[in-house]
């Protein structure tokens, strides 16, 4: 993932001070890096050890009682702190994250003042092997806190301070000139931790808002991979619809009429062709106006897809006033019967045509009956269906007229 491509109110936000940045973050972010705060019991009860270590002084070399109790309340808090990690699991899907962050914030300074307070023993121990052990279980408590923390600066740096800015005063306090050299190395041991800490929180910050970004990225092309297939379903249903009547238009037909002629070479049967033509159509739109003859299309296209009823038919607009029906597995009695009763319905519509002899908009029928064969192709049926046409209207229009003629040349036959 190209950082470059991050945005840069993330970037900036990373530079600039950690605690206004959790807020400014992505919610997803943010529950990222809940999740790592939280998701360390294990790290947690790391801390017993070092709890009773720095208790162990009173039974090693004899030091101050009220560590007892110290260790005793450091124990309390890590069993609450477990608690509140529990409870986090099960946090509702609802839930800000800014107040988690607040819960863990709150228990991680509880736990880091209370390691601060450990080091009251420069003032109470006088065995400087005693002081020196607990001030060193507690400096690594502090480093090792702040590195797990440090994708959230503020309470990464807080617990630092928190833990070992007690101890520098102690020394201080004590008055001893070895404790006041510890007071300066821990000062800059402070300044160091602080420095490393920043460093790792913006790379930790760093990493998780490219992996937020990436998987952002990974959605948003998800999404708009599901977009570009719709959107090409939707493209091949508009390529292959005529947009005047909503039927099939050409493109369909010659694809559904390749396939039908393919499906016949396979499973050898009639297959049937119509061709429709509206009768005097120029002269409906003379008379009645391009509207009117435009819901006279829609009108018949209804009517045709209705009476063509087998699921394996196809209806389609053919061209400017002329529809064709594919009728697979369909022999030329079939074929005439549908055309007749294709014509009748729409001569039952009884749309008024003032120029025409009827008085009302009828059609004209050819039909073309084929067996597929291999060396042919599927335009001889059109130009056949073509020709039946042409004599329904030479008959003198609003009939239909079944094909008779073979080709001397051509190995078809009339289905019977
Ligand atoms: P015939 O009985 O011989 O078929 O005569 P016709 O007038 O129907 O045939 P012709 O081919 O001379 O005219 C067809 C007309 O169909 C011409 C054109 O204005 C009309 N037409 C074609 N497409 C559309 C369309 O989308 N809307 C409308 N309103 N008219 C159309
Ligand atoms: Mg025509
Ligand atoms: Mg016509």
């Amino acid at each position: 993932m190209d950082t470059e491509r991050m945005p840069q109110a993330a970037f900036s936000a990373m530079e600039s001070a950690p605690a206004a940045e959790f807020s400014t973050l992505s919610a997803s972010l943010q529950w990222r890096i809940l999740d790592t705060l939280f998701g360390q019991v294990s790290s947690l009860f790391a801390a017993a050890p070092a709890i009773l270590l720095c208790a162990g002084v009173v039974l090693i070399v004899g030091g101050s009682r009220w560590l007892l109790g110290w260790a005793a309340a450091s124990f309390a808090i890590v069993g609450v702190r477990a608690l509140l990690m529990a409870a986090y699991r099960r946090r509702a899907t609802t839930d800000q994250p800014m107040r988690w962050l607040r819960r863990f914030e709150i228990g991680a300074w509880i736990s880091s003042i209370f390691w601060g307070m450990a080091s009251f023993a420069v003032l109470t121990e006088r065995n400087p092997v005693a002081v020196l052990m607990i001030v060193n279980v507690q400096s690594a408590y502090a480093l090792a806190a702040a590195v797990r923390n440090n994708a959230v600066l503020r309470v990464a740096l807080a617990q630092v301070y928190l833990v070992l800015v007690p101890t520098v005063f102690f020394f201080l306090a004590s008055g001893s000139k070895l404790f006041a050299l510890f007071a300066t190395l821990f000062i800059i041991y402070i300044i160091t931790i602080t420095a490393i800490v920043r460093h790792l929180g913006r790379q930790t910050l760093n990493l998780l808002i490219s992996r937020d970004r990436m998987g952002q990225l990974i959605e948003e092309a998800e999404r708009s991979n599901a977009q570009l297939a719709a959107a090409n379903a939707k493209l091949e249903r508009l390529a292959n619809i005529d947009g005047l009547t909503g039927i099939a238009n050409r493109r369909s037909f010659d694809a559904s009429l390749a396939r039908c002629w393919r499906q016949g070479l396979r499973e050898p049967g009639p297959l049937s062709l119509l061709l429709l033509d509206i009768d005097h159509f120029k002269l409906f739109n003379d008379s009645r106006g391009h509207q009117a003859g435009d819901e006279c299309l829609r009108q018949i296209a209804r009517t045709v897809e209705q009476t063509a009823r087998r699921p394996e038919d196809h209806v389609a607009r053919y061209g400017g006033e002329e529809f064709a029906v594919i009728l697979p597995d369909t022999d030329a009695v079939g074929a005439t019967a549908v055309a007749e009763r294709i014509r009748a319905m729409i001569a039952a519509l009884m749309i008024p045509h003032p120029l025409s002899g009827a008085g009302f908009v009828t059609a004209s029928i050819g039909v073309a009956t084929y067996r597929p064969s291999g060396d042919q192709h599927p335009e001889i049926m059109l130009a056949l269906a073509d020709e039946a046409l042409y004599e329904a209207k030479l008959a003198g229009r609003n009939r239909s007229h079944t094909a008779t003629r073979v080709g001397a040349s051509d190995p078809v036959h009339l289905a019977e």
